[in-house]
């Protein structure tokens, strides 16, 4: 038995899950937000219970500290060294990484050498690892990346038809996101595809942020997300994938920069963009049914969006045996659910039943019937797991 931390470190928040491992019984979990403000918070869950408190947390060494201690306050541990090994979800790895990596100065400096191609993430990430080494020297530290499952691509699926020379120069291509969920949800899926010797699955990774990837023999095939987040399907706030010369276009009719606007495209477009209403779905969803149009229309291009996708995936992997939705609306939302369904039914032959549907919020179920050409399946994601996973196996390997 050993404890085994799941972290995953953000500019101004870390977020945590400890784990008793190989049992993957979840001990506790918790968030310590607004990072670097005397008014932080640090919320802990375990054994049923629940506390909040607003209090200083001037950096992420001093969240780590504070974890260690109500760990020990709170009798989940008797002392740190229980705490053997900490896995760090990273958001990019680049071309470096398709799997997870034990943290050493090599690893270190990959992580930094490629904070130009996630600014925020990967210097967050690097802060965490660095603040749980100074609090726990002597556990294992791990590097698990959202990019690595993404790695199986093909060249002409990853490629962007720009240059050459700046796809060798600059490593400008496609790497993904969301890699630990989708190859988790791959994993799960293998139960609804007995029988098959290699199984195609369609993956819709559906939260506010969002892609989706095809996966063939349990490998990624293609994704939609691109260089960054920013890419593939229309989400919460980001536009996904936009004809580049929006761009320029957009530039020069507003007179912003192209750096105000690329934050437009992250952070002021998507679902929040076009209706005007939220980034979240569900105020978007309440919008709709009270006959808001732009509400309407941002629905509807979402919808589009991903059966769109789903048509292009089912052509790359030649067929498909099972679609999964996951995240926070693929989970949760089953209008969504029933919306995309319908739009891809006609042309794939699904069928779902809808009543089930209609009853699935936050729990596995199989929603296809009998006479659906590919099963249809709502898996929740649990990231997570799959870093404590990985963190163990290192830590056995030590
Ligand atoms: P992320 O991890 O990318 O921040 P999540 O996977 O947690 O996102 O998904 C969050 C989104 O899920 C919310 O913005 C909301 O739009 C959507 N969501 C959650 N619950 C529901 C629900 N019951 N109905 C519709 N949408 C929901």
């Amino acid at each position: 038995m050993a404890k085994v931390m799941a972290v995953n470190a953000g500019s101004s928040s870390l977020k945590f899950k400890l784990y008793e491992m190989p049992e993957e019984k979840v001990l506790c979990s918790g968030n310590a937000e607004r990072i670097g403000h005397e008014d932080a918070i640090f919320g802990i869950k375990w054994n049923g219970q629940e506390e909040k408190n607003i209090l200083p947390i001037l950096d992420h060494a001093a969240a780590v500290e504070l974890l260690v201690k109500a760990l020990i306050d709170k009798g989940i541990v008797k002392s740190m060294d229980e705490i053997v090994a900490c896995g760090h979800r990273i958001v990019q790895g680049g071309k470096y990484f398709s799997k997870s990596e034990l943290f050493n100065k090599d690893t270190e400096d990959k992580i930094e050498s490629l904070i130009p191609l996630a600014p925020l993430h990967n210097k967050a990430h690097l802060v965490g690892f660095r603040a749980f080494k100074k609090i726990l020297p002597d556990s294992v530290n791990v590097a698990v990346f959202d990019t690595a499952f993404h790695q199986t691509m093909s060249e002409e699926d990853y490629l962007f038809p720009i240059p050459y020379e700046y796809s060798e120069k600059y490593d400008c291509r496609r790497y993904g996101a969301h890699g630990t969920s989708h190859k988790y949800l791959s994993q799960v899926g293998l139960k609804y595809c007995e029988g098959i010797a290699h199984p195609k699955m369609i993956i819709c990774h559906i939260g506010s942020g969002a892609s989706l990837t095809a996966v063939k023999d349990g490998k990624c095939v293609a994704t939609s997300m691109g260089l960054t987040p920013l890419g593939g399907i229309m989400m919460g706030t980001r536009t996904g994938d936009l004809d580049p010369s929006v761009m320029n276009y957009l530039c020069k009719c507003t007179g912003k920069s192209v750096e105000e606007m690329y934050q437009i495209f992250n952070k002021k477009s998507g679902f929040l963009g076009v209706s005007e209403v939220s980034n979240d779905s569900r105020d978007v969803l309440k919008a709709c049914e009270e006959g808001n149009k732009k509400a309407i229309i941002a629905n509807r291009l979402f919808v589009r969006r991903i059966a769109d996708f789903i048509g292009q995936y089912f052509v790359r992997l030649g067929g498909a045996d099972l679609i999964i939705f996951s995240a926070g609306i693929g989970e949760n939302s089953t209008i969504t659910r029933e919306q995309i369904c319908d739009a891809i039914a006609p042309a794939l032959g699904i069928e779902i039943d809808k009543k089930l549907n209609a009853s699935i919020r936050g729990k596995e179920a199989l929603l296809s019937t009998p006479n659906s050409k590919i099963k249809v399946a709502v898996i929740p994601t649990d990231e997570e797991v799959m870093i404590a996973r990985d963190t163990y196996a290192y830590y056995l390997k030590k």
